[in-house]
């Protein structure tokens, strides 16, 4: 009777493919993807070259078949993977698989047809915010701040990431795709053609929302009026070029905007969560692109502390 040691694979053995089961076939399959995803010259994301491999019809054929086939067959079933592994690597399918890749990129910008999808509860208020015109935000090209010139109301990320709201963790799909906003539905990663299109499109903005409700558009009007972008970034150049001296005028705004939302918040009930779609992103909210935080001190002062990581990322296209 052989011993236990003589039925352990050797190395050689367990390196072949000849003695794979199919899990660690496809363990072996995902590692090697991996492998590819190194090579610069392979742009499609890890998670699309997967999806599209594993619904290549010929690598089905090769996974259902793998437990009856033989040592050489194996061999020969593996070779062809491995290639059709760097053909999906190389080549993006002309069809949204549901990758979720354009979903951890950032979240959409709202167009006015999307406003149906508000009106009916598909996306929830509090799940989209206002960027108003003016706002400093990152261009998603460059590291620099541009001044948006026009307003746009955004589906909101997750904390700290650039991954849209709706895209499920688990799962990584989109938790409303029947409903997802135009945008969503004209991406495409195999061709720019239909989202340029989309540049015809009117945006929403809240003028679309608000238009029948007088006081709410009125206060929103003042609230742009009195808190302008301009007045912050100048207060911030201010600050620098008096090497902290004017650090007051930053507090004194960022103070003002608080107070102005939080209290026409309060008069006019609106939710908290509904605040940042009806006035936009507070000044406090934007400090991390200035690289600034506010701490309140044990007495209840504000000062401007050093921001540790940016927060307030927003990009828009
Ligand atoms: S709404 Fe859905 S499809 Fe659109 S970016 Fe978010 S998760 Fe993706």
């Amino acid at each position: 009777m052989p011993d236990q040691k003589s039925l352990e694979p050797t190395n050689a053995e367990a390196q072949s493919p000849a003695s794979w089961s199919a899990p660690v076939f496809r363990d072996n399959v995902l590692g090697y993807v991996q492998d590819l995803m190194r090579n610069p010259e392979n742009r499609v994301p890890p998670e699309r070259v997967v999806l599209q491999l594993t619904q290549d019809p010929d690598f089905q054929t090769v996974l259902k078949s793998w437990e009856s086939l033989n040592g050489a067959d194996r061999v020969a079933a593996w070779k062809k993977v491995l290639a059709l592994a760097e053909h999906h690597a190389r080549e993006v399918l002309p069809a949204c698989l549901m990758c979720g890749e354009c979903c951890r990129m950032g979240s959409p910008t709202l167009h006015l047809e999307d406003l149906e999808l508000l009106q009916k509860g598909a996306i929830p208020w509090e799940a989209v915010y206002t960027l108003r015109r003016g706002e400093p935000v990152h261009s998603p090209f460059k590291k620099d701040l541009f001044f948006l010139l026009d307003e746009r109301i955004k589906v909101r990320e997750k904390p700290g990431t650039t991954e849209c709201l709706f895209l499920d963790g688990q799962t990584q799909r989109c938790r409303i795709y029947a409903d997802r906003p135009l945008q969503c539905r004209a991406q495409a990663c195999w061709d720019s053609a239909p989202a340029q299109d989309l540049s015809t499109q009117p945006y929403l903005t809240r003028r679309d929302i608000f238009k029948d409700v007088e006081l709410v558009m009125d206060i929103m009007a003042e609230h742009d009026r009195r808190c302008r972008f301009d007045q912050l970034v100048a207060a911030f150049k201010e600050m620098e070029a008096s090497k902290g001296a004017t650090v007051d005028k930053v507090l004194h705004l960022l103070a003002y905007e608080e107070h102005f939302r939080t209290f026409m918040g309060e008069k006019l009930g609106i939710p908290d969560k509904e605040l940042e779609l009806v006035f936009g992103r507070s000044f406090v909210a934007l400090l991390p692109l200035f690289g600034c935080a506010v701490k309140i001190e044990p007495d209840g002062t504000r000062v401007l502390v050093p921001d540790k990581g940016d927060t307030a990322g927003s990009s828009t296209s």
